[in-house]
């Protein structure tokens, strides 16, 4: 199908679902349901940067939030999987992974206005460094490729990337990048210690994404533990009492539930999408990924695109 005929039968079926009511049999069932960011940008994702679907514009956050607190009791990750519903209103939580400088400057005035908390899950190791995450430095490494004739889509880079043992992987990277690739600009900024205590402070929740964004499942158990219970750890020395992580890329398994269970976490976050349904697996929590692309499929208004988006997942979970 050519792509303005996706986007009408997408937006048909947007509307349908949304009339077919399978947000409300969700709620009705005790679900509640956690929203995944990763970095909020005015004038959303820059042209030069291909990691597009992880960057929402701060305008179209802003009236997701606007959206959500209309109809949602927000509240924590860690309230939203184990706490117990006060009933009425169902459920929400903003979730954001990485600890990027954005979700400071740019997220969490938004939630404060409104009065909400955010959940943040960093990554220890970025925090407060100038160093790009590994895959910033391979989409930064592909897009420069392109114009020398990289034929590989990004998605199948990276997970070429996902696959390989971190060690193999970082030689990789290494080989191909130069040493200042390695360090971040202004834009793409980790917060800092004092970003993520004042975030803490002003009532938004701090979680754990691992010490360096590995891919936690193929790790050795040493090289496990040094990622799940040495970010805790860290995030302990910084004043934090982490109660989550998020698992980077969303990948566990029983290891590393075990690993996060050690740490003394109580919950644990997937990417795998869904609604979270009340009994089930805490440490493998479902979330909704807010990618701008897919949004603007359902619908040119933001809200209305996430509306449906939550639909569709409460339909998928129906079904599963
Ligand atoms: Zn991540």
């Amino acid at each position: 199908m050519s792509n303005p005929i996706k986007q009408i039968v997408a937006r048909g079926m947007g509307c349908a679902l949304r009339l077919a009511g399978v947000e409300r049999f969700a709620v009705t069932r005790g679900a509640s349901i956690l929203f995944m960011y990763h970095r909020v940008l005015p004038g959303g994702a820059p042209p030069d940067w291909p990691l597009k679907s992880l960057i929402v514009d701060l305008t179209d956050f802003e009236r997701q939030m606007t959206w959500l607190c209309r109809r949602y009791e927000v509240c924590t990750a860690f309230d939203a999987v184990c706490g117990v519903s006060r009933g009425g209103r169902p459920r929400a939580a903003v979730t954001f992974d990485d600890g990027y400088r954005d979700n400071y400057l740019f997220a969490a005035p938004v939630l404060d206005r409104l009065g909400v908390p955010g959940s943040f899950f960093v990554t220890t190791e970025f925090i407060g460094s100038r160093r790009r995450l590994w895959f910033d430095v391979a989409a930064l490494l592909w897009h420069r490729g392109r114009s020398a004739g990289e034929r590989r889509s990004l998605a199948n880079r990276m997970s070429e990337l996902k696959r390989m043992p971190r060690a193999e992987r970082d030689e990789e990277l290494s080989k191909l990048a130069e040493p200042s690739d390695w360090v971040s600009s202004e834009r793409d900024m980790p917060m800092d210690w004092a970003d993520v205590n004042d975030l803490r402070r002003r009532g938004h929740e701090i979680g754990s994404h691992s010490r360096t964004h590995p891919i936690l499942t193929h790790l050795s158990t040493t090289e496990l533990r040094d990622e799940v219970v040495g970010s805790v750890e860290t995030l302990r020395d910084h004043g934090v009492e982490p109660r989550g992580i998020a698992y980077p890329n969303g990948d566990c398994d029983e290891a590393v539930t075990a690993a996060a269970a050690e740490a003394g976490l109580r919950y644990g976050l997937c990417t795998q999408e869904g609604w979270h349904e009340r009994g089930a697996d805490v440490m493998r929590t479902r979330r909704i990924d807010v990618n701008p692309a897919r949004l603007k499929r359902w619908s040119r208004r933001t809200e209305v695109g996430l509306e449906t988006q939550c639909a569709w997942c409460a339909l998928l979970g129906r079904r599963a």
